[in-house]
Formats: C-alpha cells, sequence, structure tokens
C-alpha cells in the first residue's frame, strides 16, 4: 500500500486518540532488525525508542522460540504444560527471595491492575500512595492511579483513595540542588510520603500500598536519590502496607549493573510487575510476589483465569529473551555503552546551553531541555524540533516528562559503540543548529504557543488541524 493510502485507512478506521508517533508527519515501517528500522523507500532509521525490542527487534532466537512452539501447541494456561513452569523458574531465580510466585498476564496495565487486586486483598484496604507524575498503565484502574493522565487532559482528577507523593526528580522537584543539600534528597522526599500516610490515617483511611517505577520513565527519566525507596518503604510497611515496583519499562537489564531497577537502591518490594522488553514486542507481562500475599490472594476464594496470560507460545518467547540477555551480555553491554553515551552527553551540555540536565544509569538515559539555565524553564518545543530534526536525520528519539522537555534514550540493548558516536554527532549538529536559528529569531516559545503546539503554561497541548485531525506531541503514552 503507498504511504498516503495507508494514512487515509488509519484516519478512517483508527481512533484518533491512538496517537501516531510524529503525528504530523508519520514514517510508515515495515521491516525491524535489531536496533534499526526501515520505511517503505528502505531508509534506515536508528532506534532509540523501542525499549519493547528488548534484544533487538525480530531476533532470530526469539522469532524461531515462537514459532516452534506455535506448531506445537498453543492453549490457554489452564492445561498443564511444561512451558510456563519453565518460565516462572526462570524468572523467579532473577528475584531475590522471597519473591518467587508469578502472575502471566497480557500488558502492563493488566500486571499493575493485578497487583492493586493483590495488595488489595493482602491488605484489605484500597488506599495506595502513587508518585506525581507516574504512568502504570490504560485500564480505567490504571488512569486512576496515574496522575500523567488524570491530571491532565481529559483526565478525571485524582480518587479519594489515591494520594500523591512528589515524584522525586532532584533537579525540578520540590527538593532540588538549589534547595536542598544533596545527601538529605532521600530522606525529605520519603518524609513526604510518610506525610501523606499520616494525614490519610487521620482523615479515615489507611494505606495499604506503595507503587511506583523504580526509575520514574513517563516522569521524564527521574533517577531517585539515594536511600530514598529504602526509607519510602520502610514507612509504608509500618503503616500495614505494600510495596509495589513498576518494572514493566526498566526491567529485564536495561540498568545494565542488575536485572532489575529496584535493586540499584538495594531493596525488595513486595510485589514486583513487569511487561514491554519481557516478549521483545509479543504481548506477554507478569506479576512476581512472595508466597504469602499469593496465599492472601488464593484465601479469598475467588479464582484467577487469564486465557492467554501464560500460553505456550508467550512463554517460549519469554524464556527466549531471558536466554538472549545472557547469552549475548546484553547487560554488560548496556553498562558500557550506557556509561559512554552519558559520558558524551555530560560534553554536549557543556557546549549547548539549551541542555539543562543528563542523568541516567544503563540504557535508560535523559537529556533534559531548557530554555534558561538558571531559570530551568522547559524548553518544550525546542524538544519537539530536536525529535523532528533528528527524524530527518533517520535517528528516531521521543521526549516525555510533565512538559515533554526531557529527550529520552531507551534503544534495543544491542545498541553499539558506533550506534552511540552517531547519535551524540547527529544530536550535537542538532542542538548547533536549533541554538543559531534561536539566536537569529528569538525563542520558539510564542511561535508555538500561537500555532497552538503549548498552552499558555508552556503544557503540550494537541494541535487540531482544519480537517480535525489530531496531533498530539512526540511522547510516550
Ligand atoms: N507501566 C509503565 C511504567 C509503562 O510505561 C507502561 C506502558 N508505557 C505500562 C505500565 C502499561 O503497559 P502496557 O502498555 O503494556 O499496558
Amino acid at each position: 500500500m503507498e504511504k498516503a493510502e495507508t494514512l487515509v485507512k488509519r484516519h478512517k478506521y483508527i481512533g484518533k486518540s491512538c496517537a501516531l508517533f510524529f503525528s504530523s508527519d508519520p514514517i510508515k515501517i515495515t521491516r525491524a532488525q535489531g536496533q534499526y528500522m526501515f520505511d517503505e523507500a528502505d531508509n534506515r532509521y536508528l532506534d532509540c525508542i523501542n525499549n519493547v525490542a528488548h534484544v533487538g527487534h525480530c531476533h532470530p532466537d526469539v522469532v524461531r522460540a515462537g514459532t516452534e512452539q506455535m506448531v506445537q501447541l498453543s492453549t490457554n494456561s489452564r492445561f498443564l504444560h511444561d512451558k510456563i513452569v519453565l518460565l516462572a523458574e526462570k524468572l523467579a531465580s532473577t528475584f531475590p527471595d522471597p519473591l518467587s510466585v508469578c502472575f502471566f498476564v497480557n500488558s502492563g496495565s493488566e500486571a499493575n491492575d493485578l497487583a492493586l487486586r493483590l495488595a488489595r486483598a493482602h491488605t484489605k484496604t484500597t488506599d495506595i500512595i502513587v508518585l506525581d507524575h507516574a504512568y502504570h498503565g490504560h485500564t480505567i484502574s490504571e488512569i486512576a492511579i496515574s496522575p500523567y493522565k488524570f491530571d491532565h487532559t481529559g483526565g478525571e482528577g485524582k480518587a479519594d483513595w489515591v494520594h500523591v507523593a512528589p515524584c522525586p526528580d532532584t533537579y525540578r522537584g520540590k527538593y532540588n540542588d538549589k534547595n536542598c543539600d544533596p545527601a538529605d534528597f532521600g530522606a525529605k522526599y520519603a518524609q513526604e510520603v510518610q506525610t501523606l500516610i499520616e494525614a490519610a490515617e487521620e482523615n479515615g483511611h489507611r494505606v495499604g500500598a506503595f507503587i511506583a517505577e523504580s526509575l520514574q520513565s513517563c516522569g521524564g527519566q527521574i533517577i531517585p536519590p539515594k536511600n530514598y525507596y529504602r526509607d519510602v518503604y520502610k514507612y509504608v510497611r509500618e503503616a500495614g502496607g505494600v510495596c509495589i515496583a513498576d518494572e514493566v519499562q526498566v526491567g529485564f537489564g536495561r540498568v545494565g549493573s542488575h536485572m532489575w531497577a529496584f535493586e540499584l537502591q538495594d531493596v525488595v518490594p513486595d510485589i514486583v510487575t513487569i511487561g514491554k522488553p519481557m516478549g521483545n514486542g509479543h504481548p506477554v507481562a507478569c506479576v512476581v510476589t512472595t508466597p504469602e500475599i499469593a496465599a492472601s490472594f488464593t484465601a479469598t476464594g475467588m479464582e484467577y483465569f487469564n486465557t492467554y496470560g501464560g500460553n505456550p507460545v508467550s512463554c517460549a518467547i519469554a524464556l527466549e529473551v531471558l536466554e538472549v540477555i545472557e547469552r549475548e551480555k546484553l547487560r554488560e553491554n548496556a553498562v558500557v555503552i550506557g556509561d559512554y553515551l552519558l559520558e558524551e552527553f555530560h560534553k554536549l551540555k557543556e557546549k549547548h546551553p539549551l541542555i539543562g540536565d543528563t542523568r541516567g544509569v544503563g540504557m535508560f538515559l535523559g537529556i533534559e531541555l531548557v530554555k534558561d539555565l538558571e531559570k530551568r524553564t522547559p524548553a518544550t518545543v525546542e524538544a519537539q524540533i530536536v525529535i523532528t530534526r533528528l527524524k530527518e536525520k533517520f535517528v528516531l528519539f521521543s521526549a516525555d516528562g510533565p512538559q515533554a522537555n526531557v529527550l529520552k534514550f531507551k534503544s534495543p540493548m544491542c545498541f553499539n559503540k558506533d550506534n552511540a558516536d552517531e547519535l551524540v554527532q547527529k544530536l550535537d549538529q542538532v542542538f548547533s543548529d536549533l541554538e543559531e536559528v534561536r539566536s537569529k529569531n528569538g525563542p520558539v516559545g510564542k511561535m508555538a504557543y500561537e500555532n497552538g503546539i503549548i498552552d499558555q503554561s508552556g503544557v503540550p497541548k494537541c494541535l487540531v488541524a482544519a480537517n480535525g485531525d489530531v496531533t498530539h506531541p512526540t511522547r510516550d503514552n
């Protein structure tokens, strides 16, 4: 099909709220391999976006594992079969004790929904603490615990059983390097959680759970300060609650030094949710918990059944993903390439005043753009321009954070040194070009406001074209 025809059909048959990347000028991807995607003209794009294609797009071993299983057996998990127990055993071996019981589902949203059910069954209360700007999924229950959604356009606001703690962002958050001793960051942000627990109790609510990504991605590639989770988990458990780590984006070795990002903070959650990278593009996700919490769920007397969750094909694929991570030493690669990229990003920061902060760990990196280094005004429009220019240079990048001004790097884990050099060189060029334009034409913010890209406070909004087409800024969710 011609690209124009695909677009016409997409507009006609796919809901307009399902946004496309680069929606004002989408690329049509026809195939992908490793860390590359190819359009209909066979242009090769370097993929810095797809954390789902974790071990590389269409990895031959993963494809083979899925195909062979599909030829043999594909049915629901009520039949006794080997793949589900082999996968559960292998997964459990990657988690610290007592995390050892698996519930297989099909998506991150389903995993988080089930995590809420487990927490409620165990603690007999629904109140939960979430982090500001968090995103945990697209179902009704997950929108309810995602300020990223309920607090924004189309959202219905916060429910009274949800309590929102400040995001532990030490660059832009409540406690930052300008108003707080870095040694106190962890304790200060954790104290905010304790204060919420106490305030909820005063209002007759008992907090039963805390959920957070181990490193907040949609919040803008946030690396929590030292000891933050240690203290938070302590407060939540003292209040009788359980701690849920959402590893849907950041798990499976993306951080390099560890398989799971919560391990960076030396804590052990009560419930962990995993998804996206788990099937390398195939829909499979999981909730991992303790025997004690699983027993509380069983004790409700309600059976849990999920038609596709844990089917042999998904399990064969997820097993092979785990094997490939080990066999190809992808965690080691994440350390080497991640460290190298972060160092190069720091150098770009020294050179380009548009860059306010660079941060990250392993292959989870962020470049925060600001209009003004002193005031740290988010450079939302500039981020969109950078992404568009990179696309023209055949590099795929996205931006996120509450103001969509944080460039996110989360490529497939096979990203190599040549790829890193290409990326840095192109970023350098794009920043230089943009700075030249800015020096000639003044800030681009006014133009963006007048064109409907941002609202008065600089928050990105949809563009609605004369024909009714809705264009969203290129961001993650
Ligand atoms: N949690 C996090 C942190 C996510 O980033 C996402 C998806 N972006 C989800 C949960 C939901 O996963 P899914 O889209 O597979 O339902």
